[in-house]
Order: structure tokens, then C-alpha cells, then sequence
């Protein structure tokens, strides 16, 4: 059975449209025989443990998707908010459901892309990052400044998760994995471990609010186009994860070894993929961000998200089809990298060798 996610009959319409991390987490785990044949795990609530280091944003609100209701048909192709699915789910935990690991890590793959991380003063820098959300998502130099903290949020989740399976609350365990997997697939991504080329940097320093549109542009535009490959059921992302996850395995190394490696090879990738955005799409492509406010209180995910439809369609414009074919490449090249150090990870959890406390 070759299924891609979006027509897996395991997976409820109600919790489509799907994602990118969700895509990403769904072929890593099922590439892993360890993790898919593992028997569900009843649902448990949310173990409560308190630490002052990372403080949950104040709105949000763990949702439990066993529980659901369908309420609409949503059409992936024009879906760019992860809060909005055909279904509604339950508030409370339904404790009397159980629910397979593997399902776990790929529904709640998204959840820190919600308000997790969102409204919280962590850092006065923040705003470089478009808020508390992207600090917590990305982490970047700038001369003699460390910019964002995703390698921490990485650890902390992990640990949650070790927490949480010594405890004995195995569903919690699982689902603080799957938000750890999210912070791990972000810190391969280039835009999140990169701001941007130095040269465009010192060349767009006259003009911020120029830069800003340009960072933002090509960082989510690229996102709009990972994510559009997916839902249309690319084979080479699925192959690239899924060989990647099966490298990542076999390895047997130690994924918090291999972090820094990791983020370093993601980093030497912005370039040319900055560059390619910017000779193929420039104007068109910024352009489509043009209403961007960074002094708005709307938060900056918030704004992007509704330009993603018009970078969708610069990007997928039919005279670009050619010349995609480029970015397909050094983009699975990124997904086989993430893939590699996801299946090193949860393979570890398996195995119940989940590496040190970092
Ligand atoms: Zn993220």
C-alpha cells in the first residue's frame, strides 16, 4: 500500500488539511517498524510540569484530536491556517479512547506552529524573529548576536517526553516527542537557521523595511511551495524522507550529536535557495507580502499567512513548472537530512536509547 498522507484511510478527514511538519513526521514514522507497530497508547492528560525556563504562551490550549467532530471539506490547496481543520476536537482528554503512537507523533506535529509559543516576552531581540513564536522556531548569528533558541526548545521537548514515559504517562510522551520533532525538522530548514546571504544583508541595511519584506517572502514563499508539493503528493519528498528516516535508523547515532553537524548543512543550503527565490520570483514574489506590518499587533505568522495565497500563485505560475525542478532537488536534499535525523530520534525513543539530556 503506497498512500500519501492526505489519502491514507487510516487518518480521519477530520484532521486534513495536512501540513508540512505533519507530511514530514508521517514518512519518517512509518519508515520505522519500531514505531508503527508499536499498540495504542490510552489517552492520558497532560502531565503538568511546570518550569519557569519555558513558559507556555498564555493562549493556548491543548486540543485532543481523538475526539473529533467533522464540521467541513476544507480544500488543501487554499488552506494556510494549521488552526483551521475539518474537524473540531475536544477540550478535555477522552481517557476512555486509545490511539497508535504513530498517530500521535504525526497530528500533533503542528501544534507548536499554534499559540504554544506565541505571546510570551522571552527575549528583547524578539521582534527580529517576528515575535516569541519565530525565537522559539529559529536560531540564527548576526554579528556577535545569537539570534532565536530552537536547539533549546529541541532539548526541552525531548526531555518533557523522557519525563513523561518515566512517569508512566506514555501518550504525553508521545505527544511531547511529536512537538520535538517539529523543533528538529525546523533547524533543517535554511530559513531557520539563516537569515539571509551576509551580502543582501549589508546591501538591504539602508532600507529595513525592504529587507524585511524580502526575509519574509522568500522564508514563507518557500514554505508555501514545500507544503503545495506535498498536499499534491510529490514522490520525491516522500522518498527523500523515507530513505533519510531508514539512513537515520540504521545509524544508530546519537541525535543530539549530530545536532550541530545538522544545523550547519542546513545553514550552508540558504543561499543558493535565497538566490534562486530571488532571480526567479523577486519583485512578484515580495510583492505579495507587500501588506506586512511589522509594527502591527497582529503577529507576523498571523500576517503572513494571508499572503500565502497570492506567493502561491507566483510561485506555481505554469510558465515556472521548468524551472522548479531546481528547487524540487536542493529541497530533498533538505527533507532526506530531516528524515535522517527524525528516524534517529524516535528510532532512539523506540529503543528506549533516547541519547542524553543534551
Ligand atoms: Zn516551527
Amino acid at each position: 500500500m503506497e498512500s500519501y498522507l492526505h489519502d491514507d484511510p487510516r487518518m480521519p478527514a477530520a484532521w486534513g488539511p495536512w501540513f508540512a511538519h505533519e507530511y514530514i513526521t508521517y514518512f519518517t514514522a512509518l519508515s520505522l517498524p519500531e514505531i508503527i507497530n508499536l499498540p495504542p497508547v490510552r489517552v492520558s492528560p497532560n502531565p503538568g510540569f511546570h518550569d519557569g525556563r519555558f513558559p507556555t504562551g498564555p493562549n493556548h490550549v491543548d486540543l485532543y484530536k481523538e475526539s473529533y467532530r467533522e464540521v467541513r471539506r476544507l480544500d488543501p490547496f487554499s488552506s494556510y491556517d494549521y488552526a483551521v481543520r475539518n474537524g473540531e476536537f475536544a477540550h478535555e482528554p477522552p481517557v476512555q479512547d486509545s490511539i497508535e503512537p504513530w498517530k500521535i507523533l504525526v497530528i500533533y506535529s503542528t501544534e507548536p506552529d499554534l499559540l504554544l509559543d506565541c505571546d510570551l516576552e522571552l527575549n528583547k531581540r524578539q521582534k527580529i524573529t517576528g515575535g516569541s513564536h519565530g525565537w522559539r522556531h529559529m536560531q540564527f548569528s548576526l554579528p556577535g548576536l545569537t539570534i532565536g533558541m530552537a536547539p533549546e526548545s529541541f532539548r526541552y521537548h525531548t526531555e518533557l517526553a523522557r519525563k513523561s514515559f518515566a512517569i508512566g504517562n506514555d501518550y504525553w510522551g508521545w505527544r511531547f516527542l511529536s512537538r520535538a520533532t517539529h523543533y528538529l525538522a525546523d533547524l533543517g530548514h535554511p530559513f531557520h537557521v539563516k537569515a539571509a546571504p551576509w551580502c543582501f544583508l549589508l546591501k538591504s541595511l539602508p532600507s529595513p523595511h525592504r529587507m524585511m519584506q524580502v526575509l519574509s517572502a522568500t522564508h514563507t514563499g518557500y514554505e508555501v511551495y514545500s507544503e503545495r508539493r506535498f498536499r499534491e503528493g510529490f514522490p520525491a519528498f516522500r522518498q527523500a524522507l523515507t530513505e533519510g528516516a531508514c539512513e537515520g535508523r540504521s545509524s544508530r547515532s546519537d541525535v543530539f550529536a549530530a545536532l550541530g553537524g545538522y544545523i550547519r548543512t542546513a545553514r550552508d543550503r540558504l543561499n543558493p535557495i535565497f538566490r534562486f527565490l530571488m532571480d526567479r520570483f523577486g519583485r512578484d514574489l515580495v510583492d505579495a507580502y507587500a501588506s506586512l506590518d511589522q509594527n502591527s499587533r497582529v503577529d507576523a505568522a498571523e500576517q503572513t499567512r494571508k499572503c500565502s495565497a497570492d506567493a502561491a500563485q507566483v510561485i506555481f505560475r505554469e510558465s515556472n513548472a521548468p524551472a522548479l525542478q531546481e528547487l524540487d532537488r536542493m529541497t530533498a536534499e533538505i527533507l532526506y537530512d530531516v528524515g535522517r535525523m527524525l528516524g534517529m530520534l524516535l528510532a532512539g525513543f523506540a529503543a528506549g536509547r533516547p541519547g542524553r539530556t543534551g
